[in-house]
């Protein structure tokens, strides 16, 4: 079964009104390929602003969301909240949260059920540094942040992404070899087939994040086990729609 390419845009704390809407603007006008699943993801304080302008047909998704219900946690906003106002997608574990906000593997486990549990798609990264791929620990970390989360979720990835994004490659304009990321990609397929199921190993979209670009997507597209991209600093210019559309 083919799995739909997926692109997702993580604005992280960059723009404002007026930057939002237009790159929301460029993507209600553009031609964008209907097999391809796209979501976008600003800052909290622009999410709603965001659900109201866009087209139907490409969901949002937030930076983060709580583990917890409704309740007294100043400075957190929770899945029912996310749904009440029309978003449908948390994007959790990013390394710039598990290492500056210091986020551990088990945290973003126990938001990626409750996110789960409220009917939240849930765009899950892990990623490894330049000192662990250096190591040689790059599929021995990828792989415990993601048995955290399946220790927490168990059998049900449907709702899932994995967005493998390695750290070194993450905003540094050095994006991972084709080599480098299929290789990556096709361990976490073989570990899903192993401690999930077959299953959630053939249907689960494995995307690629780091560096992704309008001229190096082409090349990344072609590799099995690559089923989309989380893009960062290039989903905030007009070259996203040449992304989402690298495959057609
Ligand atoms: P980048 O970021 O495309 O700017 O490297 C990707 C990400 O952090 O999701």
């Amino acid at each position: 079964m083919a799995r739909q390419f997926f692109v997702g845009g993580n604005f992280k704390m960059n723009g404002t009104i007026q930057s939002i809407k237009e790159i929301i603007e460029n993507l209600n006008n553009a031609k964008i390929d209907e097999n391809v699943e796209v979501v976008i993801s600003p800052p909290t304080i622009y999410l709603l602003l965001a659900r109201e302008h866009l087209r139907s047909g490409i969901e949002v998704a937030a930076q983060n969301v709580f583990n917890k219900p409704n309740g007294a946690f100043t400075g957190e906003i929770s899945v029912s909240q996310l749904k009440d106002s029309g978003i449908t997608w948390a994007l959790l574990g990013h390394s710039e949260r598990r290492t500056i906000l210091s986020e551990s593997d088990d945290f973003v486990a126990s938001k990626a059920k409750a996110a789960l549990d409220g009917g939240l798609g849930v765009i899950l990264c892990c990623g490894e540094s330049l000192e662990q791929r250096e190591a040689g620990k790059t599929i021995e970390v990828v792989t415990s942040q993601l048995k955290a989360v399946a220790d927490a979720i168990g059998k049900d990835w449907s709702k899932v992404v994995i967005a493998y994004e390695p750290i070194w490659a993450i905003g540094t304009g050095k994006v991972a070899s084709t080599e480098q990321a299929q290789e990556v990609h096709k361990a976490i397929r073989e570990w899903l087939k192993k401690e999930v199921s077959e299953e959630a190993a053939e249907k689960t979209r494995i995307i690629y994040g780091g560096s992704v670009n309008e001229k190096n997507c082409g090349e990344l597209t072609k590799q099995e086990d690559i089923d989309g991209f989380l893009v960062g600093g290039a989903s905030l210019k007009p070259a996203f729609v040449d992304i989402i559309n690298a495959k057609s």
